[in-house]
């Protein structure tokens, strides 16, 4: 409060302080949309659906249900689950009864897991049938879970602990009332929780509130978010367990539009055939599954006609994959930007009316604009705050409603300034706004004082026609201290070497800045949740794993 507002009277609304709530998006889905917009899972053979109508009337019988196994008040309720029609009714079941919903990273490492869910002290789990031989692995070391729900398939295939209940989930439904008389809850308190992927230390979790989540989901539908509505068929191929599948289950629930859910089919055949087949109008993923339809495609031509607009995030778009996309099937790629702490949806990158040619495709290679409800600051080595010019680079931070603001159960100050979150991205920000990442502050390669960044160097080397992928990294050199070292997947029967992909190089990046070393890998090592792994490569590159051409 400023000194001019202090000891002054506060003069208050006479507006209505209704709670912003995860039930009043389940009502709207479920009531007014609850006949026309439909959620889809792909089975593999083909598809299984259900109206929003049915879902609501799912969610309460499954919080009827939880409330028999006495799930109250703030207690966790995990999912292991892919994303399908059961997971979605329980994203609402959970927060609307007013318990908290942890979604489990069934890719993390299974020690990592079993930290997770003794971290939030969950409950109950509900597990998909196809992931129990996984789960079986890690329930014992489980402290907490009582409860265990088996969706489809047999819950006898499933060994539990003394003191650990198996249910199977149609039976657990069964005959329970399909209205559930929800709870008006304070908005601020928690609704569901994530953990980070933990690539560089213990997993943290994020709990987000039901005003958060609420108002995420406005700004994934406002037109300059990813602008969905009721008109729409989203395809969430992004995971429901990795930052809440960027909100678009809430989001698709608030305005009516309908939902295509993978389940376990994430391979770019199922994909291609999903989209041919149930024309989603938007879809949304990481880069390298994108990659990997493209690549399908070019192999295996579909129709993509009903796509309007594919949303890429979670890492940076190459331009390459942009323009692809656009030119062969008409596609607009949409590049975002966010993390676990940021709901995800940080920015997008809509470029600013009135820009066109080369231009646009700058802004639209950007992370994008930072919209009102994600204030911004680029912060330097020494803590000072630099300008917004567009060419001062420094650490993103942000706050706002939608912001995590702290750690659940665990003080990680490093990651926290002033009631900023670190982000632990580098860049710059233009004076109109626009966010442009050069690197992760660990990824930085930093060569004779001078950085580089490493993923400008895989953008350029993608857009060769015979690169599939490729991932850059520092490594360490007597004379420069760091350079930067190249790891090339060749797409399938092509072939380049060293010496000509550095020479495609030299017209797009300073000389002092042409990689030296160079690597062919069969495969690009991948985080749980598609990114590239950089620290794996790093190790490769340390315990001398890997072939190495050393250009001079
Ligand atoms: P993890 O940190 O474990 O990978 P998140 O999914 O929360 O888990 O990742 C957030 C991070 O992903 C961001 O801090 C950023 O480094 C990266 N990221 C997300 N979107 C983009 C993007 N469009 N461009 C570049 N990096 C991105």
């Amino acid at each position: 409060m400023s000194d001019q507002h202090k000891g002054a009277q506060i003069m208050f609304s006479t507006m209505q302080d209704a709670p912003l709530s995860i039930a009043r998006i389940l009502q709207q889905g479920s009531g007014p949309h609850g006949a026309s917009a439909e959620v889809v899972t792909w089975t593999g053979e083909g598809a299984r659906r259900s109206s929003y109508a049915e879902v609501g009337r799912r969610a309460a019988r499954l919080a009827h249900a939880l409330r028999d196994l006495g799930v109250t008040g703030d207690q966790r309720v995990g999912t292991f689950m892919w994303n399908n029609a059961e997971h979605l009714a329980a994203y609402f079941a959970v927060p609307s009864m007013g318990a908290v919903l942890h979604t489990l990273n069934i890719r993390l490492f299974p020690d990592q897991l079993c930290y997770v869910a003794n971290h939030a002290e969950d409950q109950v789990v509900l597990v998909d049938s196809t992931l129990l031989p996984l789960f079986q692995k890690l329930l014992p070391e489980l402290r907490t879970v009582r409860h265990v729900i088996v969706v489809g398939g047999d819950k006898a295939a499933l060994e539990a602990p003394t003191g650990v209940e198996v249910h199977g989930h149609e039976e657990l439904l069964d005959g329970r009332p399909e209205e559930f008389d929800w709870p008006e809850l304070d908005e601020r308190s928690a609704a569901a929780m994530c953990y980070t992927s933990g690539t560089t230390a213990s997993p943290k979790g994020v709990v987000y509130s039901h005003r958060s989540v609420y108002l995420h989901s406005m700004q994934v539908c406002m037109t300059d978010g990813m602008a969905m509505s009721q008109a729409d068929r989203s395809l969430a191929v992004v995971p429901m367990f990795h930052a809440m599948s960027w909100g678009l289950p809430y989001a698709a629930f608030m305005v009516g539009a309908s939902l295509i859910m993978p389940d376990r089919f994430l391979q770019p055949e199922p994909l291609v055939k999903m989209i041919a087949e149930e024309r989603p109008t938007m879809a949304a993923a990481v880069p390298t599954i994108w990659q990997g339809v493209l690549q399908y495609l070019d192999a295996d031509p579909h129709d993509m006609s009903s796509l309007r607009e594919v949303v890429v995030g979670g890492a940076a778009c190459p331009p390459s994959l942009m323009k692809a996309f656009e030119e062969k099937y008409d596609i607009s790629v949409l590049h975002a930007w966010g993390m676990t702490e940021t709901s995800p949806l940080g920015s997008v990158a809509r470029p600013p009316v009135g820009i066109t040619g080369e231009q646009r495709w700058t802004y639209r290679a950007s992370q994008g604009r930072l919209p009102a409800g994600v204030q911004g600051r680029l912060v330097g080595d020494d803590a000072r705050v630099l300008p917004w010019d567009g060419k001062s680079v420094g650490e993103l931070e942000v706050r706002g409603p939608w912001i995590a603001g702290a750690y659940y159960g665990d003080d990680d100050p490093e990651k926290f300034r002033d009631g900023w979150l670190r982000t632990g991205d580098v860049g710059f920000i233009t004076p109109d706004g626009f966010v442009r990442l050069t690197d992760r502050a660990k990824d930085v390669i930093k060569s004779g004082g001078e950085w580089i960044s490493s993923v400008d160097l895989e953008n350029k080397v993608m857009a060769h026609p015979a690169v599939a992928e490729a991932m850059v990294i520092g490594v360490p050199d007597e004379k420069w201290s760091e350079r930067p070292m190249v790891a090339v997947v060749l797409r399938e029967g092509q072939q380049a070497d060293a010496a000509e992909l550095r020479e495609f190089l030299s017209g797009e990046v300073a000389r002092w800045q042409l990689p030296e070393y160079w690597t062919f890998i069969p495969e690009a090592p991948k985080t749980s949740v598609g990114k590239f792994d950089k620290k794996r490569l790093r190790r490769q590159h340390a315990d001398g794993e890997l072939d190495i051409t050393h250009l001079t």
